[in-house]
């Protein structure tokens, strides 16, 4: 199958071919010609499938057959997404795949100053990727026109409703015109996503390139078992024995984040620590850094890599494993993306053991555990049942972290932030997360301010070389 034979106009072919893109992916060849007869969809795609450029082109297509009717251009799409540099990466697809294109785009996030935004907004855009928090501010202030909204596309929207977004959606959704088109991508389906998407969609086409929370096939993936005390040692034994030269390491706190990367530092491996208590400044270069391969070891918490889209990352490695399952999979979706290889190693110590029991579950498949004289445990670790036999277990577990999480979120509610007109106010917690409220919260929650990235993630020419079912 080919992008022309999908329907997409030629200005947008031209920049496909630029991209060095010959065929869609699974996930682009169900999602555009389903998208282009303006339907509402609901798309189980992971990351790494191509999903963006899935909803992007179609999204492109629409808007430029649609003659416009203003010189200005009001806001036609909205595009929101659970983390600053996701918004990021999708504004920048945006403006590549659409360069031919004379639709205006921008991107609207916390952690940067308002002012420059709101010159932009004044100025116009057809299509605005914005994170929640920053994109209700803008509401509250009247910098922003949503009441021209013909398409709305949810991107990573799991990962929305595990930061706590839920109330904010429901908020955006409240203020948009009741007639759009809807799209609705997860890499997971939760409960909550079932009823977001029931209360979102209209009579959707469900898409689904990958089963249900099962992780991507060309990854690799393995476990040491071992005490906590060596995580360190092995880690700098497999970089350096392995000859590593770009792998992402993920913590659980930011204070361990940081120490991880003091102590590859240590050993010779050049490390940065990417999470929400580094600067904006700090956390853009390690990640430019890392990119270009002058740091071989990126350590970071869950928030600051979500969405993170790194061309050909070889290594992704759980330090810790993730006490929601689910996030397991988002981790190490960070590798083997769009169709290259990637290895997945988790390094668990025993405390983590009930953690592991559930993202074997979720992803209804047992991962090799691997032996290394001097590192780890002679144990061969039997899970207590078989993962394709699972009951539920690990929802629950989730479900019951996620209620904790959602009772701390209290302050977030739609009531606080709402004023009596039903227009969103500003409140003054509005970049902080959950997780930043309570110290108690951090053993079983995130650790993240969520802080922002600037449009940096240019895609690496490697991209280019990709190619799909021919
Ligand atoms: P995503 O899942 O949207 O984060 O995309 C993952 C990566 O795949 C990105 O680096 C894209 O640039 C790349 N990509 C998306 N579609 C294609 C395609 N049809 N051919 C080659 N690379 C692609």
């Amino acid at each position: 199958m080919s992008f022309s034979s999908l329907g997409l106009s030629a200005p947008i072919l031209k920049a496909l071919y630029e991209e060095g893109y010959e065929n869609p992916t699974p996930i682009q060849s169900k999602a555009i010609p389903v998208i282009l007869q303006k339907k509402d969809v609901l798309a189980g795609a992971q990351t790494g499938t191509g999903k963006t450029a899935g909803f992007t082109l179609p999204l492109l297509e629409l808007l430029n057959r649609a003659k416009k009717t203003e010189a200005k251009p009001h806001v036609r799409a909205l595009i929101l997404t659970p983390t600053r540099e996701l918004a990021a990466q999708v504004e920048q697809s945006v403006d590549t795949y659409g360069k031919y294109l004379s639709l205006k785009s921008t991107v609207i996030f916390g952690g940067v100053g308002i002012n420059p935004q709101i010159a932009t907004l004044k100025k116009g855009v057809d299509i605005l990727v914005a994170t929640p928090g920053r994109l209700l501010d803008h509401v509250g202030q009247k910098t922003v026109d949503l009441s021209k909204v013909e398409f709305l596309i949810l991107d990573e929207a799991d990962r929305m409703l595990d930061m706590g977004f839920i109330n904010d959606i429901k908020k955006v959704l409240s203020i948009l015109p009741k007639k759009r088109q809807n799209l609705l991508f997860s890499a997971t389906f939760s409960d909550e996503i079932k009823a977001l998407a029931d209360s979102l969609l209209n009579s959707p086409v469900l898409l689904e390139v990958a089963r249900r929370n099962e992780t991507g096939g060309g990854i690799d993936q393995a476990l040491y078992i071992l005490d906590k005390e060596k995580k360190r040692e092995l880690l700098a034994h497999l970089i350096e024995d392995g000859k590593w030269t770009q792998v992402l390491v993920f913590t659980r706190t930011k204070h361990g984040a940081n120490k991880l990367s003091e102590f590859l530092a240590g050993r010779g491996i050049t490390s940065a620590a990417i999470h929400g208590n580094k600067s904006q400044g700090a956390r853009t270069k390690a990640l430019a850094d890392f990119k270009e391969g002058s740091v071989r070891v990126l350590v970071a918490t869950d928030i600051a890599a979500r969405g993170i889209d790194i061309d050909l990352l070889p290594h992704v490695v759980n330090f810790e494993l993730p006490n929601i399952s689910e996030d397991y999979v988002h981790r190490i979706g960070r590798t083997g993306r769009a169709g290259n290889e990637g290895s997945a190693i988790s390094l668990v110590c025993g405390e983590e053991l009930e953690y592991l029991n559930g993202i074997q579950r979720l992803i209804k498949k047992e991962i090799k555990q691997i032996f290394l004289e001097g590192f780890t445990s002679k144990q061969v670790y039997v899970a207590p049942e078989k993962p394709n036999k699972s009951k539920g277990k690990t929802q629950s577990r989730d479900q019951k972290i996620r209620a904790e999480r959602d009772a701390r979120n209290g302050a977030h509610s739609g009531k606080q932030n709402a004023s009596k007109d039903g227009q969103a106010k500003k409140p003054d917690n509005r970049d902080k997360r959950p997780w930043e409220k309570d110290k108690k919260s951090e053993s079983t929650n995130r650790d993240e301010k969520g802080k922002s990235y600037p449009k940096t993630q240019k895609k690496n020419s490697q991209t280019s070389k990709r190619n799909y079912e021919k």
